[in-house]
């Protein structure tokens, strides 16, 4: 169904030219393609330069300065060989009319140097100049060419994020060859907005964001990235209004029960719902009520409840006589939800089972059997349950319980499982109204905003590592007390041995200063092992847990009153309110250790200085904005925003709220995209991965 048109371009990067099988995988590493196949040319036209190396700047030697990439006009000297088994460089002088520079070489062939610094020609030089003990030299350069071929030389190279073992030379000369097969394409943007706009076309935008001509080209304001960050934005957006204007024919079901049963839930809590937890639960209600399918998101920081709320929403379902479902991102939070909703399930009569990948053949077996006989109302697990074969006898709705991966696709998977399925997504992340569009496009939102009462705020400190002692005290004296501790180690994944190291070195220290058990959780321990340290954690057997960030999200352990994370400074601000927000579950008071090593950067010194001065985690999303740009918020690592290669949340916040006007139109006009521009507006679907949506239009 893609038009063949596009073939070329999504072809995989193997058929490029110095791309073997090794490197391709290391480009589909950087650039981002699918994980089960090789990136496709597309992918690697999207990975935009994010520098540039300006070969036109010809100062002549003497006043080239320290750094400088420079182009030079020289005369070669002499060669300086090293005497034979020496280590020392290979050096190779030469001159111009203001001075002398050395060409600095280590392990080099000599008869490449001969050949290319010959002894008393002249030749045009290229690299970064260094000046040593007053003397300019030029570690291998980049270039040398006979005069007369100084035109080889590209006045201006894109420099382009890099992966270890991927020359730069390499992905160039790649690009270069992906860029000859970029076809003219029909074009799919509004003309008088691209004329308004003074945007290039899809074409133009490419060659010249590869080629670029000035540092301004290949800015995130510049018309050639604006060019394709609204083509970016338009492909997701259409795809997101394509699949809720579908939902919206399939028809959801109407439901509405007496409301006896989410009563019960709510009767049973131990507490009071906070006002807007009831809120939250009174739109939900009247979204079921609708014919239409629900599509909402449930916002609210962390501790703020937002699981209550998920359980009187299924009771509410469950309470028509169909099945409910709640996915949780990983093993760990699917138990523990299924944890803590067992003691309401159990009074109010709701059959609640678990399916996690650590089930045998048989249990999974007998589950499906009572998941198709429509004896279990509720069943938690991970994605494996709306993957595959499993299957329902009434789906209505399902939770997903933190939105990261919860994309198209798995909306598309989720409509296969029952009947007009009602979706409610809760995500502890504070995200501002540009990305809720940005990522989900027109979702319902209900926020929770107080906090349950009697809830007391964090004290959060920062202290130097160097001051580890006194805090291990501090830790041993609250513990005597009865209070119990949460010890954060950092995960960096780009050295797995090292952190694990860490955390078990961590965790043998404070065993051995506390003179008492503690409990070790990692991402190298099997399920059973960490539940088992887990619980002996919650039960109390322990007083202290040592955990890498496998705690990130949603653990629960009430009780819990301190929470110390190690290295702060490496943490991004939104996993920091996400970490504090695992202590001040309780009624006591609590607090925060931010054990940071010095000398703080300052993006660092600004991030902990924010987490001392407030607990709104709506606040800190605005600040982590600023700071960072929306990929942290989403808690990705990579700068950029996290299922968009080019588009970014905080530089094309307003292009964000014209596409989704565009596509909103372009669905009003021509629902099937049947028309000229219809058919170009495939094609953008098919580049930015959003193709998708395409098989919910009717045939032709
Ligand atoms: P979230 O998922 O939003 O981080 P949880 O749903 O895990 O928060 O709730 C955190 C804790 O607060 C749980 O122990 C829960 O039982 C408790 N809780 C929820 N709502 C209230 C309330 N209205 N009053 C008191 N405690 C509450
Ligand atoms: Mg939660």
């Amino acid at each position: 169904m893609r038009p063949p048109v596009l073939d070329p371009l999504f072809a995989p990067v193997s058929t490029l030219p110095g791309i073997g099988p090794k490197i391709a995988k290391l480009v589909s590493a950087l650039v981002g393609g699918q994980p089960d196949r090789d990136a496709t040319v597309s992918d690697l036209l999207f990975h935009i330069p994010h520098n540039l190396i300006d070969r036109r700047h010809r100062p002549g030697i003497a006043y080239s300065e320290n750094g400088d990439i420079v182009t030079l006009d020289v005369t070669i000297g002499r060669h300086q060989a090293p005497p034979r088994h020496s280590k020392a460089p290979y050096k190779i002088p030469a001159y111009d009319d203001t001075g002398q520079i050395s060409f600095v070489f280590f392990h080099p062939r000599r008869d490449w140097l001969e050949k290319t610094f010959p002894e008393g020609e002249r030749r045009i030089v290229s690299g970064k100049v260094e000046w040593f003990n007053d003397r300019p030299q030029m570690v291998h350069p980049d270039y040398s060419l006979k005069p007369e071929e100084a035109a080889q030389m590209p006045a201006i190279e894109p420099v382009y994020p890099l992966t270890a073992g991927l020359a730069s030379k390499t992905l160039q000369k790649a690009m270069r060859a992906a860029l000859e097969r970029v076809p003219h394409l029909p074009e799919w943007l509004n003309l008088p907005h691209l004329q308004k706009n003074g945007w290039p076309d899809f074409y133009d935008a490419l060659q010249t964001l590869h080629q670029p001509r000035e540092r301004q080209d290949i800015e995130p304001q510049s018309p050639y990235m604006q060019r394709l960050a609204y083509d970016e934005l338009l492909a997701s957006q259409l795809a997101l209004a394509m699949v809720r204007a579908n939902m919206r024919t399939l028809g959801g079901i109407s439901r509405k029960p007496e409301g006896k049963l989410q009563k019960a839930v709510i009767d049973a809590l131990p507490f009071q719902l906070t006002s807007s937890q009831s809120n939250a639960i009174k739109e939900i209600n009247q979204d079921l009520a609708e014919p239409t399918r629900m599509l909402r998101l449930l916002q609210g920081d962390v501790g703020s409840g937002k699981t209550v709320v998920a359980l009187a929403a299924l009771a509410q379902v469950i309470e028509t006589g169909a099945q409910g479902g709640l996915m949780a991102p990983t093993e760990i939070l699917a138990r523990q939800h299924f944890a803590s909703m067992m003691p309401i399930c159990e009074k109010t009569g709701i059959r609640l089972a678990l399916m996690t990948g650590k089930d045998s053949q048989k249990e999974r077996r007998l589950l499906q059997e009572k998941l198709d006989a429509g004896e279990i109302d509720l069943v938690v697990g991970t994605h494996a349950l709306f993957q595959g074969s499993v299957t329902f006898r009434n789906l209505a709705m399902v939770v997903v319980d933190e939105q990261h991966r919860f994309g198209v696709h798995q909306r598309l998977a989720l409509s296969g499982k029952g009947q007009g399925v009602d979706v409610l997504v809760m995500t502890a992340t504070p995200i501002p109204r540009t990305l809720v569009l940005t990522c989900f496009g027109d979702m319902d939102v209900s926020r929770l905003t107080d906090k349950p009462a009697g809830r007391k705020p964090i004290k959060t400190v920062s202290v130097s590592l160097d001051r580890l002692d006194e805090i291990i005290g501090r830790v041993g004296a609250a513990i005597a007390e009865g209070q119990k501790v949460y010890w954060v180690c950092p995960l960096v994944e780009e050295s797995e041995k090292i952190d694990l190291a860490a955390v078990e070195d961590r965790h043998r220290v404070l065993q051995h200063a506390l003179r008492q058990p503690v409990s070790l959780v990692h991402g190298r321990m099997s399920a059973d092992e960490k539940d088992a340290a887990m619980s002996a954690f919650k039960n109390g057997d322990t007083k202290v847990l040592v955990a890498t960030t496998v705690i990130e999200v949603g653990v629960d352990v009430p009780d819990a009153t301190i929470i110390v994370i190690e290295h702060a400074e490496r943490f991004g601000l939104a996993q920091l309110h996400q970490l504090r927000g695992r202590v001040g579950r309780g009624d006591k008071p609590s607090s925060c250790v931010l054990l940071y090593k010095g000398p703080l950067g300052e993006t660092a010194g600004a991030r902990l200085n924010i987490m001392r001065e407030t607990n709104d985690g709506f606040l800190i999303a605005e600040e982590d904005l600023k700071l960072r740009g929306g990929g942290e918020i989403l808690g990705t690592r990579q700068s950029g925003t996290p299922g968009f290669r080019i588009a970014r949340a905080d530089e094309h916040a307003d292009l964000m709220e014209v596409a989704r006007d565009d596509a909103k139109l372009i669905l009003e006009t021509d629902p099937d995209l049947k028309s000229d521009r219809g058919q170009a507006l495939r094609s953008l679907l098919y580049l930015f991965g959003r193709d998708a949506a395409i098989r919910l239009l009717r045939a032709g």
